[in-house]
């Protein structure tokens, strides 16, 4: 279980000519570890995550999870894909303000088709291990900023994904909590075995990682293993 780029390129429309967002990006990321992604605001980080997430194909390059090739898979099979096998989480929350943090997380086993009320386990074991055991039946209103974003990262795990994308996950909350959002990330990489990679661009949080790639003009400026 992994998730492998391989020699990514990425270009957008940019008027006559075409903005090279990623050029050839080569990361390996083994289940159970967690790879930090830092560089500055516009040097490819959240594009590198989108094309893992097989929400934009690159213009060349394989992306390949569990050992599978995703970069041919037709829309549909790559939706299917995100629900099962890929967990994501942005920057903002966006949980659905009328449920509650139990809810949110039982929505996710419906969305790909299985019965809420037997995700329930599966939810509450969430909630618990992100510290909200007792905030189950609160909505988001009745959360603070980084009660939300664990409720954010218990979804993004609701349907076992092989895979755990997190982009800047602590842009809106205060270094303690960011902090402690962090350490939560990399517990969660080793306890239920995601290959993780997590954006960011406070170098306080690089602590944490298996690995960290720096990013530079949309390539890997550097890559160390910690
Ligand atoms: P980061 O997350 O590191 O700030 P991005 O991946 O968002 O960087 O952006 C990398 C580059 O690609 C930037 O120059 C940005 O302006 C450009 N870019 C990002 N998304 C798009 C898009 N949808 N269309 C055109 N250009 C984009
Ligand atoms: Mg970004």
């Amino acid at each position: 279980m992994s998730l492998d780029l391989t020699d990514i390129t990425l270009t957008y429309p940019d008027g006559e000519a075409r903005l090279t967002a990623l050029d050839r990006v080569t990361l390996a990321v083994p289940s159970g570890s967690l790879t930090a992604v830092a560089g500055p605001s516009g040097s490819g980080k959240s594009s590198l995550l989108a094309v893992a997430a097989t929400l934009i194909a690159p213009d060349t390059g394989t992306v390949t999870i569990n050992g599978g090739d995703v970069t041919g898979l037709s829309r549909a099979e790559r939706a299917g894909l995100r629900r099962r096998e890929i967990g994501i989480v942005f920057q903002q929350p966006n949980l659905l303000p009328s449920l509650t943090a139990v809810e949110q997380l039982q929505v996710m086993a419906q969305i790909d088709g299985r019965s809420p009320a037997k995700a329930t386990g599966r939810a509450r074991d969430l909630l618990d291990a992100v510290g909200l055991a007792a905030y189950e039946r609160r909505r988001p209103h009745q959360l603070s900023g980084g009660q939300r974003q664990r409720v954010n990262i218990a979804r993004a795990l609701m349907n076992e994904p092989s895979v755990l994308l997190i982009d800047e996950p602590t842009s809106a909350l205060d270094h303690e909590r960011g902090a402690a959002v962090i350490d939560l990330i990399a517990r969660l990489t080793r306890e239920w075995a995601t290959a993780t990679v997590l954006v960011t661009h406070d170098k306080t949080h690089l602590g944490a990682a298996d690995q960290i790639a720096e990013v530079r003009d949309g390539r890997i400026a550097s890559q160390a293993l910690c």
